[in-house]
């Protein structure tokens, strides 16, 4: 295993961390009391080169790895969870083309959106109200008329759709055979696609999301990626991937709320003393400090799997849970040390706790990361022989 990176790579890495210093951090609380999508920003990201990165040389990307892409996340989402977000939709939109697609589709429907001289953004289009953790239960349809599609169906919570200019979109075309039945389509922003109900967060304002309306959509027979009946397949195939990058986010939140709570517990003074010298306090810092730590290795360790191409489901399930209970958590901490003023909004703490809320339930809840991890955890004990036995009257115990 190893986590280094590239000269090119780490040049990125440390872009990442000066775009952050420089437009994001100063930014970020200003922006979300108004609750704006920092349209701004992310073009400044797309002049940068921090997007798109996973995107294949010959479709206009810089084919990076998506180790690489966790430090450009860790140091986004340290600014502002929410920004990062923003920044990192593209990724998510795009990661089942570049997965299922062939490099001609990538070509005519990518290439001009990530090439032009304003970067354009692309949403992607699973979860609708009946079905959230069941993606399996989509009911959109796609049906097939001659040399087109028509793609009917309401998607919801959809981050960046009322700004992009592509929608990847999970439909059925087969609903008997639920999720064999499902399928995925490049759409393009065109007649019939329109946004409902543009939804209102706790947190994380810096990003937006709406429902999304398909209605009579003909996409050409060409904006089917991959083979019909794929798309459940290479839906997996996506998050396994993302959420190395969700993770790779909330390690930087549960970084910046070890930071400020470090930083205030250095000058805050009571009883005569830092309050970080107070055990109380000291061990919490600990804590958080430990938690951080191993975030980030669970999550460089889920990229590193993925740029090997070796499966990395089970890890990048501990990942994205881990981390992003690691920045609730620190981010609560973080509250706490700060006493009142962890509470009040002029400070940092509260917008931590508020965006790390969301890192546990997007891109999968961490209750079905728990299911993802446990059933791999399960199907690897079958071979599993550890060696110990109860025996009765000299035979192994029938149950082992
Ligand atoms: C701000 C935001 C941005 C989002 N962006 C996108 C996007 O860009 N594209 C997109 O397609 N979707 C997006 N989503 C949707 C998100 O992925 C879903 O909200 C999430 O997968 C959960 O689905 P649900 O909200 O319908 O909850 P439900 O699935 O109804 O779950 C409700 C509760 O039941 C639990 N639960 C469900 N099944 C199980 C189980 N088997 N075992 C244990 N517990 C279970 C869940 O963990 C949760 O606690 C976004 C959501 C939000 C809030």
């Amino acid at each position: 295993m190893d986590f280094s990176l590239t000269e090119k790579e780490q040049k990125l890495a440390e872009r990442a961390r000066e775009f952050t210093r420089q437009y994001i951090t100063p930014r970020a609380q200003e922006l979300e009391k108004h609750d704006e999508f920092p349209k701004d920003i992310v073009q400044k990201a797309y002049e940068a080169g921090l997007m798109n990165l996973h995107i294949p040389v010959e479709a206009g990307g810089p084919g990076m790895s998506l180790l690489a892409e966790t430090f450009v996340s860790e140091a986004t989402g340290y600014g502002c969870a929410g920004m990062a977000t923003s920044i990192m939709c593209n990724n998510l939109a795009f990661a089942p083309l570049v997965i299922g697609a062939t490099i001609d589709q990538l070509k005519t429907y990518v290439k001009p959106l990530i090439t032009g001289k304003e970067g354009k953004l692309g949403a992607f289009c699973l979860t609708e109200r009946t079905a959230g953790s069941d993606a399996a239960s989509v009911a959109t349809k796609a049906v097939r008329d001659r040399d087109e599609y028509i793609i009917n169906g309401v998607k919801c919570f959809i981050t960046s759709a009322p700004v992009a200019s592509l929608f990847t979109v999970f439909a059925t075309t087969q609903p008997e055979l639920k999720h064999k039945g499902i399928s995925v389509f490049m759409v393009p922003k065109s007649k019939g696609v329109s946004m409902g109900h543009i939804e209102n967060k706790v947190g994380q304002r810096n990003s937006v999301q709406s429902e999304v309306i398909f209605q009579d959509v003909r996409v050409p027979a060409d904006c089917l990626v991959g083979k019909e009946g794929d798309g459940f397949k290479i839906a997996m195939k996506t998050l396994d991937k993302t959420r190395a990058g969700i993770a790779a986010i909330a390690t930087g939140v549960a970084q910046r709320a070890l930071d400020e709570a470090a930083r205030f517990a250095s000058v805050r003074h009571q009883f005569g003393h830092p309050i970080g010298e107070f055990q109380g306090i000291g061990f919490t810092l600990a804590d958080m400090g430990a938690r951080v730590a191993a975030a980030r290795q669970l999550t460089r360790y889920a990229a590193w799997l993925a740029d090997q191409g070796k499966d990395n489901s089970k890890d990048s399930a501990f990942a994205k849970f881990f981390a992003s209970d690691a920045a609730m958590q620190n981010a609560t901490d973080a509250v706490q040390i700060m006493g009142g003023y962890g509470y009040l909004n002029e400070w940092p703490a509260e917008k931590l706790l508020r965006d790390a809320k969301l890192l546990q339930i997007y891109e999968g809840t961490n209750q079905v990361q728990r299911v993802v991890a446990s059933s791999a955890i399960l199907k690897e004990s079958k071979s599993l022989d550890t060696g110990f036995r109860v025996k009765y009257e000299g035979r192994d115990a029938p149950i082992i």
